[in-house]
């Protein structure tokens, strides 16, 4: 079939995850055309869906809050109603312990800051001493007290705020690996306070734990690409881009295996590995690569074990403090009853072992926990070993800018320069920010 010749205004985006795709609605819905170009069979990047068995599961669990605004809105253009798409509740950390006691946090639908003062209020599992600490260092938070003028460890933030060593093995190593997948005693302080500010010092809602009730294809991608097509864009799937094209006026387009395709303006929305990769062979652009080859990648493990269907938990979603599993989701709220997801965050001692043993030890651990559960059926290991950047200490040196010193280039992805960690909500803006770019428009953020 011959390869569809892209309008001369057409924007090329390169990269079909969710910063590219993000891009791509953004320019479609203001009358732009748009081509985008995607290495992989199915959009999604990082965030997309796969089979096991006959069950379409998440190439990993991902877990969502209300802060995530602009994903929200994206979802919502491409005809996507977060309300039936998520399990919606307020912020409930109830972290189990195989060891140590449990610890449950739980929000309440109240405006902020009462939400969270009810959820510090009610806390169960911590000393009085620490829950106190953890109440001073929440109301500095809330009133903006906390500023550090250069970068340390969210470790040393933690302990200059006098947190206890109790919550912070408890809550705040937990909620930084999965927010951050970075261990705290690396992890950006930077990082850390924009994440809590985002989800804790706004509207109350913004907390919320948003648990998709559907896989991540029909969250976003599959709606997205019909969108895209049904307002005149092109997706090509199968096309890996090899080389950018640059001459003396700027970015004039890519090659891909079966030729070249051109256009004067690029987006490229691709893994900041491939991003280095592109952008390394142009003078103009080997600095931003050489920033790029600083960003450490971290992995993600994620362990579907499938029970049988009377086999749940009492709630949605798990922490475990003191396994090897960190997180334990019940997907049975995605009409699948008896598949239990188990997130591991960052690296471990996980990685040296095979995915017959992984999966029987976090076998092992869900037994312990819940003793009456039989024998798992089937298991899957998932190990995404760059699933993310790691958010340390003065990452941000290293993020580079939506706009490049090449004219028709942007870039966009969740490693750029949006203050967020690598979520899919600052994939998300990175996208929308390189669509405004070129449309002109301040982003916001
Ligand atoms: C296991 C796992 C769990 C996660 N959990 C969470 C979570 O709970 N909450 C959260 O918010 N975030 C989570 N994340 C992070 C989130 O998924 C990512 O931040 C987000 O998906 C990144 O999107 P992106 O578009 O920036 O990059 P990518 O998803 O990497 O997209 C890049 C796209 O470019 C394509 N591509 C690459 N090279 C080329 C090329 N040469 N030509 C054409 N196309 C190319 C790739 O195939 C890919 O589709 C998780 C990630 C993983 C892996």
């Amino acid at each position: 079939m011959a390869e569809p010749t892209p309008k001369p205004d057409n924007v090329l985006v390169v990269g079909g995850g969710w910063a590219g795709i993000a891009a791509a609605v953004e320019l479609t819905q203001n009358g732009i055309p748009v081509t985008l170009l995607e290495a992989a069979r199915q959009l999604g990047g990082r965030a997309r869906c796969i089979a096991f068995g006959d069950q379409r599961i998440d190439n990993g669990q991902h877990l969502m809050i209300g802060a995530y605004q602009a994903m929200l809105h994206l979802m919502i253009t491409v005809g996507v109603d977060p309300e039936t798409a998520f399990l919606r509740q307020p912020l409930d950390l109830h972290m189990r312990g195989l060891r140590q006691p449990e610890l449950r946090m739980r929000a309440r639908k109240l405006p902020a800051p009462l939400h969270l003062a009810w959820a510090l209020a009610t806390l169960r599992g911590l000393p009085p001493r620490e829950r106190l600490q953890l109440l001073r260092f929440s109301v500095r938070l809330l009133r903006g007290k906390i500023v550090l003028e250069h970068d340390i460890t969210a470790q040393a933030l933690l302990l200059g705020e006098r947190q206890g060593a109790r919550v912070i093995r408890a809550l705040w190593e937990p909620l930084c690996l999965a927010s951050m997948n970075t261990p705290l005693a690396e992890a950006s302080a930077h990082v850390f306070l924009e994440v809590l500010r985002r989800t804790f010092t706004t509207e109350a809602n913004y907390s919320d734990l948003l648990i998709p009730k559907n896989d991540l294809g029909v969250l976003l991608p599959e709606p997205a690409l019909d969108f895209i097509e049904r307002r005149g864009g092109t997706v090509l799937l199968n096309h890996r881009v090899e080389h950018l094209l640059v001459d003396d006026e700027g970015c004039r387009g890519v090659t891909w295996r079966g030729g070249e395709l051109t256009g004067r303006r690029v987006v490229l929305a691709v893994h900041p590995v491939m991003c280095r990769r592109l952008l390394a062979p142009h003078p103009a652009l080997a600095g931003i690569a050489a920033e790029l080859a600083q960003l450490r990648q971290e992995p993600i493990t994620t362990v579907y074990l499938r029970y049988p269907e009377h086999v749940a938990l009492d709630s949605a979603l798990q922490g475990l403090q003191d396994g090897i599993g960190q997180w334990i989701f019940d997907r049975r709220i995605a009409g699948h009853p008896g598949l239990i997801a188990v997130v591991i965050s960052g690296r471990g001692e996980h990685l040296d072992l095979d995915n017959t043993i992984l999966g029987e030890k976090i076998g092992a651990e869900l037994a312990k926990l819940h003793p009456d559960w039989p024998a798992p059926l089937a298991t899957r290991v998932i190990r995404e070993k760059r699933a993310t950047f790691a958010a340390t200490v003065d990452v941000a040196r290293h993020r580079p800018a939506t706009i490049t010193p090449i004219p028709g280039l942007w870039l966009a992805g969740d490693f750029t320069a949006t203050g967020l960690p690598a979520t899919l909500e600052s994939a998300v803006l990175s996208g929308q920010r390189a669509a405004k770019a070129i449309l002109g428009e301040p982003a916001a953020l």
